[in-house]
């Protein structure tokens, strides 16, 4: 097995230490808040969303350096995208983060988030590196419930793909 300081890149690093759209968000519509209890990590995501698209996101979050840097980056990379995009990019994000990194073939552009593939070869981290996801997730379809990683379906090879078989 790697270290586990073989996740912590560069771009991870920098969007720790200065997260961006950190803060509350004035005119925000939509709002949802994420735990992740196996690793202690809090979220909150204020969503403006005009007609379709989300024209801005911001967060606040308490938590270790990965789901830090995944809401940053996420925030970064889902401004004006439609929620139908966004959840594209999501799935495709997703794939790659339970299958050992592997990204799949079409579909949008993964850009920094391609950052996060190393997270695959460790089961609780991805549940850090997908919260703040699941939170945007939550606060596009408008539900008041806290997101849990524990309900969000992460447990390790039983993502997108149906199931793997990895060790
Ligand atoms: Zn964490």
């Amino acid at each position: 097995m790697s270290d586990l300081s073989d996740i912590y890149q560069e771009v991870i690093l920098d969007h720790n230490k200065a997260p961006r759209n950190f803060g509350p968000l004035e005119n925000q519509n939509r709002s949802a808040e994420g735990y992740n209890p196996l690793c202690g990590d809090r979220l909150r995501l204020d969503v403006a969303m005009q007609d379709d698209v989300i024209s801005e996101v911001r967060f606040e979050a308490s938590g270790c350096a990965i789901s830090t840097a995944s809401a940053s980056i996420m925030t970064e990379a889902v401004q004006g995208m439609s929620i139908e995009e966004a959840e594209a990019l999501f799935e495709k994000f997703h794939r790659m983060v339970v299958r050992d990194g592997a990204v799949s073939e079409g579909g949008p552009a993964l850009g920094k988030l391609e950052a996060f593939a190393g997270v695959g070869r460790f089961p609780a981290r991805v549940k850090c590196a997908t919260l703040a996801w699941h939170t945007l997730k939550s606060a596009l379809a408008d539900s008041a419930d806290v997101v849990t990683t524990e309900l969000a379906g992460d447990a390790y090879g039983l993502g997108a793909d149906g199931g793997s078989t990895h060790a």
